[in-house]
Order: structure tokens, then sequence, then C-alpha cells
């Protein structure tokens, strides 16, 4: 318990919670929409986009000596010096709550996310509020529309795939993909992402507190003033730093709590000649790089853990629609306590996977690939949970933002077919994978470790400018496939085809026999 509870201190408090980079507002916005949707204070962004979107940023980032990142300090506590203070904030949030989950529904439905936009709803929340909540609104719908795009192309994809194999040769087994329609996101824990217009982060010089936290309430020209006392930790952790503009409020289990962030340049140490490590994310292991290293996985212990909670989600489940049905206006909640402490565990053990690998490698361009989680689908129900349940998710953002804090240079590439190809031969076939943990190429029978087979080609794909161009899957596997071919071309006098062969012998000792 002692050694939990340090381990947990470790990764959410002093470890400070820190997100990655751009400063720009809406990957700040996207880390307050995570925050609201996990039920944490807060977490990092997922970099989402084409992969021509990401090869041009690594481009730009290529040429860069330092980037700069956001450091956040978290779980700051804001003290009830006057208990009629923070009820002004209570009031203020639940205003501010309603009016942004109306901006996040008008901007998921009705037209594109613009923080700019003209107010459209009546409140009685300030002007300079109400511009605060549609920048709140306004990021989370766009980190909302561009996952559902991505995932929605990815099932067009999918369909299409499906239809051409389906014309080819019917197989009653392969199911046609389905799309089921995303929920709009939903506000749930009270989190507000503020500016200097709305609230301002002032030292205190003549006080027993570290900070003055200024406020501007529904009460027009009476702001409030609520005193901040750092923990020693804290004080470290931002000594001589200049702080951002922006602060995250969040209110949770009856108290409200602060982060404050500052940005840091962190030179980039990685060398350009250095060699470079592919790294395929997976479930069976974390992660595996181009060097046949396996780090991490949800298997033994944690697996098992997941089978239990998986089983009481699924006996809530049935008595949840049992009541329903039987008019129960009160229900069991879905979430569960476990289930938390679970998914923080397999986090836990996904950053320790991710800082070995990093140690065992510390001078070499990272490639990973550009992964969408939101558009992964499984056949089988439970590797649904099973998926989740490893948050796959997780992997490769962490890996930016470890990569990105010890000056590592680390590049995503084209995902598709990195698991199908063979990379000996380029030929890339479903076929070639027997089962989840074996490759074995069908044309050249190259056979390997499947994640060892994955990250290989994953590392080949940097720099590849070719394959960078591809706009979607089809394209990928026409580029594979003419590669392919180019290998059959060079290898033509090696690869026999063991018929013939049998038939020469079998003549020939015929033919001895004779003679
Ligand atoms: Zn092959």
């Amino acid at each position: 318990m002692k050694r939990q509870s340090k381990v947990f201190r470790k990764a959410f408090i002093f470890y400070h919670r820190l997100y990655q980079m751009p400063s720009s507002l809406a990957s700040i916005e996207q880390m307050c929409y995570y925050t609201a949707r996990q039920g944490e204070s807060c977490a990092r962004p997922i970099k989402i986009g084409s992969s021509d979107m990401s090869q041009k940023l690594t481009r730009k980032r290529k040429r860069k000596t330092q980037r700069t990142i956001t450091r956040a300090v978290t779980h700051i506590r804001l003290i009830e010096a006057n208990p009629g203070k923070l009820e002004a904030l209570d009031e203020l949030m639940s205003a501010y709550l309603a009016l942004c989950q109306q901006y996040i529904t008008y901007f998921c439905t009705e037209i594109n996310p613009d923080k700019y936009t003209t107010p459209l709803f009546e409140t009685e929340l300030s002007d300079r509020w109400h511009r605060v909540t549609i920048q709140q609104a306004a990021g989370i719908a766009q980190s909302w529309r561009t996952k559902r795009h991505a995932a929605y192309e990815a099932y067009l994809e999918d369909l299409a795939d499906w239809q051409r194999a389906q014309g080819e040769e019917p197989d009653s087994k392969r199911v046609e993909p389905t799309w089921n329609e995303w929920s709009i996101p939903e506000l749930r824990v009270p989190c507000i992402q503020a500016n200097v217009n709305v609230v301002v982060v002032a030292h205190s010089t003549d006080s027993m507190f570290d900070y003055w936290l200024r406020i501007s309430t529904l009460d027009k020209g009476n702001p409030l003033r609520v005193p901040v006392k750092l923990a020693s930790y804290h004080r470290k952790a931002l000594e001589g730093k200049a702080l951002n503009t922006s602060t995250l409020l969040v209110r949770r289990k009856g108290f409200w709590w602060l982060t404050l962030s500052f940005d840091e340049d962190v030179p980039l140490r990685t060398d350009p000649a250095a060699p470079s490590v592919g790294v395929d994310i997976g479930m069976a292991n974390f992660l595996t790089t181009s060097t046949g290293e396996h780090y991490g996985s949800v298997h033994g212990k944690l697996r098992q853990r997941q089978k239990r909670d998986r089983k009481k989600r699924r006996r809530k489940a049935k008595l949840r629609a049992y009541l329903k049905k039987k008019g129960c206006t009160k229900l069991p909640s879905t979430s569960s306590a476990s289930g938390q402490r679970l998914s923080r565990h397999v986090k836990q053990s996904i950053n320790r996977a991710v800082n070995q690998m990093l140690a065992a490698h510390p001078q070499a361009h990272i490639i990973y690939e550009d992964l969408s989680v939101a558009s992964m689908r499984f056949k089988a129900r439970s590797m649904n949970a099973y998926l989740s349940a490893s948050q796959l998710g997780h992997i490769p953002k962490q890996l930016v933002w470890v990569t990105a804090k010890r000056g590592m240079a680390a590049h995503s590439v084209q995902a598709a077919y990195s698991s199908q190809e063979c990379s000996h031969c380029h030929y890339p076939d479903r076929a070639n994978r027997p089962n989840q943990g074996s490759f074995r190429c069908i044309v050249c029978h190259h056979s390997e470790h499947a994640d060892h087979n994955a990250a290989v080609n994953l590392a080949s794909r940097f720099g590849d400018k070719e394959l960078a161009a591809c706009k979607n899957k089809q394209e990928v596997k026409a580029l594979l496939l003419s590669r392919h071919e180019n290998w059959k071309q060079q290898h033509r006098i090696v690869v026999v085809d063991p018929p013939a062969q049998l038939g020469l012998w079998g003549d020939l000792e015929a033919s001895t026999g004779l003679g």
C-alpha cells in the first residue's frame, strides 16, 4: 500500500502531469477535454493528423536545435480561507459548464469549431468569460471532430477493402464493417481553462501565501481574490520559472484544484546521423524495437485483473438492463473504482516500458507508427476490452512526451500494412499473419516474431518519401506490391519453386537408376 501510494505520488504529483509541447491554445484545450472525459487532473493531447501533416512537422522539427515544451504543475489545492469565496467560484462554474456544453454541441453538430465566433447563447457570464468558454468548447469540439473524422475514414477504407475482398472470393466468415455514430462529448468534470483576461496569477510578496489568484466572477467589478499556497515540491518545480498566462481550474471531490504551467526549451540532443530504431506498439508487448527487444505487457497479474474487471462490468451491465426493464429510475453506475485503478496501473507500466526502452537507446532516432486507436477494430469483443485495458493510445503519447522531455528525436511514419508487410520481400498480406504473435511470409517464407517484423518495417519507413506521399491504404498497398515485384525480379534466380525442384531430382534419380 505504501509503495503504491509512492508510485502514485511520483506519477501524478511530484512528477507533475506534464503535457506535450505545442504551446498553442488548441492543445491545452484538448487537454481539458481529456481531463473532462477521463476524470483526470491533466493529460497530454494526442497528436492526430494525416500522415503528410506529421511528415511536414517532422521535417520542420529536424532543422531545429531545440524544442519548447510546456510543463504543468498540477494538484495545487485552493485553500478555503474564506468559504464564501469558493462558493462564488462554484456559482461561476455551473454557469460556465452549462454554456460550454451548449457550444460544444453547437460546434460538433452545426458549424466548424471557431474560437472567434460571435457569441450566440444567452448567459449571465461576462463577455470575457463568454469568450473563454467559446475557446474551450472549440478546442474540445475540434479534437472530437478530428478523431471522429480519422475513425470514419478508416471505416470507409475497411469497407472498401471488405467489398473488394468479397468481390474476389466471397468469405462468409469475414463480417462487414459497420459504423456506430459517435456521441457528442460531455463535460463531466467541472474544468475551466482560463486565460489572463479572467484569471490573473500574481506573486504574493507581503503574506504567507505564494500567489494570489484574481478571478472575475458573476458579480461585476468585484473580483475574487483567492490565496495560493504551494507545497515544497511545487515550489521546487516552479523555482525561477516564468509562468504561462493560462491556468486550469478543476473541481473534484469537493475541492478546487489549480494547474499552473511554464515553458521550457529543451536542446535537441540526438545526432542527425544517429541510427534509427523502429518501435512497434502492440498489445502482447507494449513496445518492440527493430533491434529485437520487447518492453512491457499486460500479461500476468494485470491480465488477470483485467479479466476480473471485465466480468464485473458485464454483470453490472446485465443488472442495469434488468432494472431498466423493470422501470427502475435509479440505476447502478457503470464506472468502477477498481477499473480506474487498473487503468492507472496499466499506464504506469506503459510509462516504465517507455523509460526502459529509451534508456536502452539513448542515442537514436525513435521511429513510431502514426497510430489511430480510435480506428482500430477487432472482430472479437474480448479483444476490444483488451485493447481499452492495454490503453494503446497512451503509448504513442507517452513516447512523444518522454522523447521531447529528453531532447531525443522521435518521428512518426505511415502505419498502414506495417504489421502485414514482409520485411524481406515487402509482400503485404493478411495471410502473412497466421496468428497474433507470429509472422510468416507466404511468398518468401521469411518468419519471425510479428512485432519485430513490424518494427523493422517502421524503421525502414523513416525518410521514405515515396511511402509518406501515399494518401490512403490502397496507395500504400499498391506501392508495397510494386516493391515486391522489384524484389522478385532481383531474386528470380535464388527463389526456385519447390515442386519443380522435386520433379527435377526425381527425374535424375530415375535416369541414374536406369543407367
Ligand atoms: Zn516475404
